[in-house]
Order: structure tokens, then C-alpha cells, then sequence
């Protein structure tokens, strides 16, 4: 028996598939449990207290107004800087800069730009939770090129034979959440042999732009000047200084699609929090503040699998990303959902089952676990992962 009124049964979710998201799932199951959380991808430890000291200083200063629509002046210019000392790319402060509250607004406001019903928009799966909602709401098509472990390469023919006339969008993300696969300068070199000549548009996701392990470098699409002039790259700091909390991040695109992206941005938040802007700006000025961050986390990525050594799990090293996975294949054909609820509840340990990142649940019995947590939680989480 069901007590819908008229009114409630008018309301035809714009989301029908879509519940809550496992991130929030499975925090709150470690919380509940007292598991160690390594699910949900957010740092177990504090940010700098220099940055701290330095929104404190902003706060109390009186920036506590709407800053400009497209984002602080001076934090335009100190990403235009970085962008420009990292990548050898300039991106006008005034023009192709802005800064939004976190990248997931950026990704929203992207795919809301340029994609119509009707358009396909061609999504590399494992993919981040937030995409294909945003395709959804635009009434474009998902298109899938699935990727499957061990390496989650990218097998370029693949994703040939699925653009059409229709594509209107591809979605890229490297450093990769799940996976932690790292984009190649030969990834781009297919990927703009691909997109010539047509009229698609790209939003790569960089987030973890500053986090890749073994020496390796990041090939931010900006860097191929065919890709730059289609491509909107989106930011984040919340992965690059501990801040996951501030939702924080930015995007850089050519002035015209910039135009089309602020129209957007305009109407979904207009501007963004104003004393953490001001403050992210002095901080940017240290290009150690985030030069040091391989460095960090290959250390936690190796302390992790050190600890993972003897155990029956499997797995290759991350390439980026605070996010190692691993194969259980060898203990266990449980589904990876359900092994991840035992083992928050069992062993006190919380991960993500990666199959949620797949449009059709495809159970690969691959677990993510998120290494950006305190040595000793990394150790003992290890050990109780090593005696299954
Ligand atoms: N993209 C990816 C790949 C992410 O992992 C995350 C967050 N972990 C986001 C986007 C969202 O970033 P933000 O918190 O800045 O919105
Ligand atoms: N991006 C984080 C992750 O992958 C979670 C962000 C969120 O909770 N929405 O775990």
C-alpha cells in the first residue's frame, strides 16, 4: 500500500537510477563499524597551517563578499603562472580562467555547455561518479569504451568505431580515479588524430594532476596544441593541498569556450568562496607546496604495498592518483560489493568496489583503496587486509 498524493507521484525522477553515491555508502558504514576508511578518496591528515593562517588572514581581513564571477584576479594569475611554468601553456587570467567550487561544478558546467539532446558523449569507464549524471541531465548519450585490469589501457581502435556524427563530447581523466592509469603522450597523439576534424569537444578531468609515481609526468592535454584549442581542462585543489573539504578548482579553456562554460558557472554557483581564493593565491606563489606531492604519496603508495606483501592479493602499482586497486581473484568470487561491505565489517577496513564505476556493474573483483591516510592507519590496514 503506498500513501503517494497525486502531487508526489508527478515527481518522475530527472535521476531514476541514481541513489546515494558508495562514497557516501561506505564512509558512513566505516563510521558506523569504526572501520579504517580507505573508500572515500579525501586525505586522513591536515592541510598546511600556512594556508590555514592565511584564509584566517582573508577572513578577518573582510573578503567575506561575493568575489567576481569568474574568480579572484589574483588567483586567475597565479594559475595562469603555474599552468605556464608546468605545462609551457598560457591560458589568459582574464579570459580563460575560472575558478569554480570544486571540479565537479567545472565538470557539470562543461558538459552542460557544449552537449544537446541527443548528443553521444563517449565516456572511458571505470569512470568518476559524477559524469554520466551530468550527460544524463543534459539529455545526451552515454557512450562507453570500457577499460578492464590489469592496465586499463586504451585501445584506440575501440574507441574509433564508437565516435559518430553524433559525438558531440569526450570525457578523459588522468591521472585516473579508480584506476590510477596515467594518460601517455601517445594517448594524445591518438586521441587528436581521432577528434580532427570533427566537431567534438573534449573536458579532461586532471585533478590528480600533481600526483604520479615512478617518475613519471603528467600529459596534460593542454600540452598538444590541437587538443588545447577543444579542450576544457578542469583543476582541483582539493587533491593538491588537503583541502578536499573547500571544494575548490578551476578550469582552463580558449576564450570562446571559456564564454560558453561562465554562462553556465553564472547560474549554477555565480562565484566562488572568496577569502579561500585570495588565500590559495599567496599559497600557489610555492611551487614546492605541490612539487613535493609525488614524492608524498609514493611513499604511502609503497607503504601500502609493502604492507599488502604475502597477502593473496594482486595488484599493479599505481601510476597516479591517491588510489591503488587490487585484484581479489585469487581469495575470494564474492561480488566486490559485497566483499567490501564484509570487509569494513569484518576486518575493519573500507574500500570501493570499482565495479560502481561501470555503467553495467562489470565485477572485475577489483577493490580501490585510498592510500592518502596516516602511515600507521596505512600499516595496520595493510596488516589486516594481509591476513585474509
Ligand atoms: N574528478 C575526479 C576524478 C575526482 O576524483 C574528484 C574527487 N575526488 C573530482 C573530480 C571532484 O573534485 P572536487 O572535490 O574538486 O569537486
Ligand atoms: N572523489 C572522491 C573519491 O573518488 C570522493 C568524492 C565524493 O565523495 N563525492 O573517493
Amino acid at each position: 500500500m503506498t500513501n503517494q498524493t497525486p502531487l508526489l507521484a508527478s515527481l518522475a525522477s530527472k535521476l531514476p537510477t541514481v541513489g546515494t553515491t558508495i562514497f557516501t555508502v561506505m564512509s558512513k558504514l566505516a563510521t558506523e563499524t569504526g572501520a579504517i576508511n580507505l573508500s572515500q578518496g579525501f586525505p586522513g591528515f591536515d592541510c598546511s597551517p600556512e594556508l590555514v593562517s592565511l584564509v584566517e588572514k582573508y577572513l578577518r581581513g573582510g573578503f567575506n563578499q561575493y568575489a567576481p564571477m569568474t574568480g579572484v584576479p589574483a588567483l586567475r594569475e597565479a594559475i595562469a603562472q603555474k599552468t605556464a611554468d608546468q605545462y609551457g601553456v598560457n591560458y589568459h587570467p582574464e579570459t580563460e580562467i575560472t575558478i569554480t567550487s570544486g571540479a565537479t561544478e567545472a565538470i557539470f558546467a562543461t558538459v552542460t555547455a557544449v552537449v544537446r539532446p541527443g548528443d553521444e558523449v563517449l565516456v572511458f569507464e571505470p569512470a568518476y561518479d559524477s559524469y554520466v549524471p551530468a550527460i544524463d541531465l543534459n539529455g545526451g548519450v552515454p557512450v562507453y569504451v570500457t577499460l578492464t585490469p590489469p592496465d586499463y589501457s586504451i585501445d584506440w581502435q575501440v574507441v574509433r568505431d564508437k565516435i559518430t556524427d553524433k559525438t558531440r563530447l569526450i570525457m578523459v581523466n588522468t591521472p585516473h580515479n579508480p584506476t590510477g592509469h596515467v594518460w601517455t603522450t601517445d594517448d594524445l597523439a591518438q586521441l587528436a588524430n581521432l577528434v580532427r576534424d570533427r566537431n567534438i569537444w573534449i573536458v579532461s578531468d586532471e585533478v590528480y594532476e600533481h600526483i604520479l609515481f615512478d617518475g613519471r609526468v603528467h600529459n596534460s592535454l593542454m600540452m598538444h596544441p590541437e587538443l588545447r584549442e577543444r579542450t576544457f581542462v578542469i583543476g582541483s585543489f582539493g587533491k593538491t593541498f588537503h583541502i578536499t573539504g573547500w571544494k575548490i578548482g578551476y578550469c582552463l579553456a580558449p576564450k570562446e569556450l571559456s564564454v560558453e562554460f561562465r554562462k553556465i558557472h553564472q547560474y549554477l554557483t555565480f562565484s566562488t568562496v572568496t577569502p579561500i581564493q585570495y588565500a590559495l593565491a599567496d599559497y600557489l606563489k610555492e611551487p614546492d607546496h605541490y612539487r613535493q606531492l609525488p614524492a608524498f604519496y609514493q611513499r604511502k603508495r609503497d607503504l601500502f604495498l609493502a604492507g599488502l606483501q604475502g597477502s593473496r592479493f594482486t595488484w599493479k602499482p599505481a601510476e597516479g592518483s591517491f588510489f591503488q586497486t587490487v585484484s581479489y581473484t585469487d581469495i575470494t568470487d564474492e561480488p566486490d560489493y559485497d566483499l567490501a561491505i564484509r570487509l569494513t565489517k569484518e576486518i575493519g577496513v573500507a574500500s570501493i568496489p570499482v565495479s560502481v564505476f561501470y555503467n553495467q556493474k562489470n565485477d572485475y573483483k577489483i577493490l580501490r583503496f585510498c592510500f592518502a591516510k596516516d602511515d600507521a592507519i596505512l600499516a595496520e590496514a595493510a596488516e589486516r587486509l594481509r591476513n585474509l
